[in-house]
């Protein structure tokens, strides 16, 4: 009887064994053809889509009502990506290198598990044209504001700078109506490009923008460039005046990160946040919960002269810019769906999944956008 119990109970474990083992090799199989399926990844040369990283259909469908949980496979959100950039339209630092390919750039995303991308928009015109793109897709939203290196948009007269914040806040408030405008940005501070707007006509310009924080209640996305704590004063002395924010693409000290959370802020961190052993020191020290995840396309790739590169494990062929074909990456121009690569090194320097960097930066994301929900 005991010997007769103890083979059905070995046969019952070969059982459930066979079962698990087919279970595994059936997703397997079909995770295989979901990751093999757009054609711009399949020569991939070091990739770990099946192990690491697969689509999930959440993030593939075009309903774009993928907020399900990604379960071991990483979802993310950029909350900072300039589609607008001429490099998406073939144009490198003025010069025609191949035509128009945004469209492949927004499918690799798409397939390579990204869930919302936030466009960034630099100045009222851009920040126009980020909106009607973000319309062509739910997944899509957008930022509206002036960077601190285009203050000079914002006139010599108060009457010009009321003008200004008026166009700002009647296009925000255009794109708040369908849940397309999530932020106002990018703004900020930027003392090391001082040559396109003085530190005065920064200032200016950033205040001015607050008059809009406070009408519409968006969020900043913020940009600070060596501006010691000048732009952290600059906030907290109008703390009252916005709901929250995050200081995208942080390469500051660990000081400063503590005090940007303490305000209550998020910290964003993408490539150029990761270049050196300092930077990997500082990103140890914010907690994931304070942490948002960005590209800052097509800037701040992830190259393998910075001091994170050996935690990345996901690797895109890329082509020169002049031997563009359709589906290739091209080097150096990042796109959104290379922030796996930025969530590697976040992961390898604290010694997490990349599943759980990404998990809670994508949290983070839907937390101070206002759920990044459409309105219908
Ligand atoms: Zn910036």
């Amino acid at each position: 009887m005991v010997v007769l119990l103890r083979s059905t109970v070995v046969n019952l474990i070969v059982i459930i064994a066979i079962a698990i083992a087919a279970a595994f090799s059936t997703a397997a199989r079909a995770s295989a053809a979901l990751v093999f399926a757009p054609s711009s990844v399949r020569s991939v040369v070091r990739y770990s889509w099946s192990t690491s990283f697969s689509m999930s259909s959440s993030a593939a469908g075009s309903s774009g009502e993928g907020d399900g949980e990604g379960g071991d496979k990483p979802l993310f959100v950029d909350i900072g990506a300039n589609l607008l950039s001429e490099m998406y339209q073939g144009t490198y630092r003025g010069k025609e290198r191949h035509e128009a390919d945004l469209d492949d750039v927004l499918k690799r995303a798409w397939a390579g598990g990204l869930d919302r991308i936030i466009v960034t928009g630099g100045t009222l015109a851009e920040s126009r044209e980020a909106l009607v793109l973000a319309r062509t897709d739910s997944r899509l939203f957008s930022t509206v504001g002036v960077h601190p290196t285009r203050c000079g948009e914002f006139g010599d007269t108060d009457a010009d700078r009321d003008a200004h914040v008026e166009a700002l806040a009647e296009l925000a408030e255009e794109g708040m109506r369908d849940g397309t405008v999530v932020a106002l940005g990018e703004l900020g501070m930027d003392y090391a490009r001082t040559s396109f707007c003085d530190v005065e006509t920064q200032r200016r310009g950033f205040l001015a923008q607050l008059t809009v924080a406070e009408r519409t209640g968006l969020p900043l996305f913020l940009h600070n460039r060596e501006t010691g704590f000048d732009l952290l004063d600059l906030l907290t002395e109008n703390r009252s005046r916005f709901s929250g924010g995050v200081v995208h693409s942080f390469d500051d000290t660990a000081d400063l990160a503590v005090a940007i959370m303490d305000a209550g802020l998020y910290v964003g961190i993408n490539g150029c946040s990761l270049k050196t052993a300092e930077n990997l020191d500082v990103v140890r020290t914010i907690p994931l919960d304070r942490m948002l995840l960005e590209t800052d396309c097509p800037w701040c790739d992830v190259r393998a002269s910075h001091a994170g590169s050996n935690h990345v494990r996901t690797a895109f062929p890329t082509k020169q810019e002049k031997k563009w074909e359709r589906g290739s990456c091209i080097k150096s121009r990042y796109e959104p769906v290379h922030i796996i690569q930025v969530a590697e090194v976040v992961a390898g320097a604290k010694g997490v999944e990349v599943s759980v960097v990404a998990e809670a930066s994508r949290r983070n994301a839907y937390k101070l956008f206002g759920g990044l929900q459409k309105k219908h």
